[in-house]
């Protein structure tokens, strides 16, 4: 029997992994530069942690979480999201009460039981942040900005960045009864999730991906138009922030996103290269009462996530390049005979412990065709090892980019032989 992995899931190496490290290391540092700090939360919560946060009517709590029972009887759930366990690690910690605005981000895997397709998994990377503990539009400008910043460094040029307000409680109840008016004689035509949807929550409908839904959607009210005054003048001065830094943006006055914590600002990163059902590279919004739902104090606050495993599947499709930080040289040593090894062995540490990366031949090959396997694997420089070598401590290394030669006492000429590797 042939064991793979579960559906949905996938190993990463290779290619992949180069990808998401550049990926994590330029959320890393650009998170830092805005001074976030990195928070590890457990990989599964208690059941009621997603429950309550993310909204009973959702897909992701109503079809999509891997929940089980432990062998005490306990209700856990693979963390389907990233911002309830940063905020039931916020209450539990008490962090709210230390300087604010609280700054935190999180690399991990999340987990959702959707029907796998390409950028879609079941497990799947996202890098976030979250913003605790001020209700000032500059941070929704600043976090819109970071998530922003951080597909221009990766090197996309031409995604699109889409913002709206879903308002605040006062004025999104007076919304939805406009919109329940609105879809009263359609009623019947919506598809059986959005029919129970319509009594529920009716912004819910704005997630249905059915073509029948959607044709309905097009001239239905939005809610942007209905925001009251202090919603109004929040998202304005957001926009202004925005403008101020130079940050585009195009005002999308239907987008809702899949959670139900949110409030007043929602945003989202697309590409159009991308399937029209999964374009969203990213995306996020405030969420002024999450806390205050889970016991805490009332503490505004905002966050965003962006798919890594998606973001991967875009850089490559649209052929983005990147420099491998640190790895620039990598040397392969080859040994001509068996009992050279071990002065090719004291090389390999000399390097090593000189912060470079190199690889021994094992192979019993011909020294071209170790040359070959050399350039194959991309390796920078080639070092051959033979009797003169270890005769004379001259080693000829060769670039393997630019076929340049070079002789050189390595043990005597330290500093220069590093210097070559540059
Ligand atoms: P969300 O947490 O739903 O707001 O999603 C934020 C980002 O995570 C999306 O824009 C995607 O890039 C990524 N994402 C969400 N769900 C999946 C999934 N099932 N598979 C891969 N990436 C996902």
């Amino acid at each position: 029997m042939v064991l793979n992995s579960p559906r949905g899931t996938s190993d990463i190496f290779g290619e992949d992994i180069k990808y998401r490290d550049f990926i994590i290391n330029t959320a890393k540092s650009l998170f830092e530069l805005f001074n976030y700090s990195e928070i590890i939360t457990p990989a599964f919560e208690h059941t009621e942690v997603f429950n309550r946060s993310i909204g009973e009517s959702t897909d992701i709590v109503k079809k999509e979480m891997y929940t089980f029972f432990d062998k005490k009887g306990r209700s856990l759930t693979l963390r389907p999201e990233g911002t309830a366990p940063v905020i039931r690690a916020v209450i539990e910690h008490k962090l709210y009460s230390e300087n604010l605005p609280l700054k935190l981000f999180y690399v991990e895997n999340m987990f959702r039981y959707e029907r796998p397709q390409k950028g879609r998994m079941r497990e799947f990377w996202q890098a976030g942040v979250e913003a605790v503990g001020t209700e000032e539009p500059f941070i929704d400008a600043e976090v819109i900005w970071l998530l922003n910043l951080f597909f221009e460094k990766l090197g996309f040029k031409n995604l699109k960045l889409l913002i709206n307000s879903v308002g605040c409680s006062i004025c999104r109840r007076e919304y939805i009864d406009i919109f329940r008016e609105f879809l009263k004689p359609v009623v019947k035509s919506l598809c059986p999730d959005c029919f129970l949807r319509y009594e529920k929550n009716p912004l819910r409908i704005f997630d249905c991906k059915i073509n029948t839904c959607l044709e309905t959607l097009k001239n239905s009210p939005k809610i942007y138009d209905f925001l009251c005054t202090e919603c109004r003048q929040h998202i304005g001065k957001i926009m202004e922030f925005l403008k101020v830094i130079g940050v585009n943006f195009i005002i999308k006055e239907n987008l809702v996103r899949g959670f139900d914590y949110y409030t007043r600002t929602i945003f989202e990163i697309i590409s159009e290269d991308l399937e029209s059902a999964q374009n969203a590279l990213g995306g996020g919004g405030r969420y002024d009462k999450l806390i205050g739902q889970f016991g805490g104090p009332d503490t505004p606050s905002i966050g965003f996530a962006v798919g890594i495993d998606r973001t991967i599947v875009l850089m490559k499709q649209l052929k983005i390049k990147f420099m491998e930080g640190g790895k620039q040289s990598r040397i392969f040593i080859i040994s001509m005979r068996d009992d050279f090894k071990h002065y090719s062995f004291k090389l390999a540490k000399f390097l090593r412990d000189n912060n470079l990366s190199c690889e021994m031949s094992f192979l019993e090959k011909s020294v071209g065709s170790q040359i070959k396997n050399a350039e194959k694997n991309k390796f920078s420089h080639v070092i051959i090892i033979g009797e003169d070598e270890i005769k004379s401590g001259i080693i000829t290394m060769k670039n393997l980019k630019t076929f340049e030669q070079f002789k050189i006492n390595w043990k005597k000429q330290l500093l220069e032989f590093l210097e070559l590797f540059k």
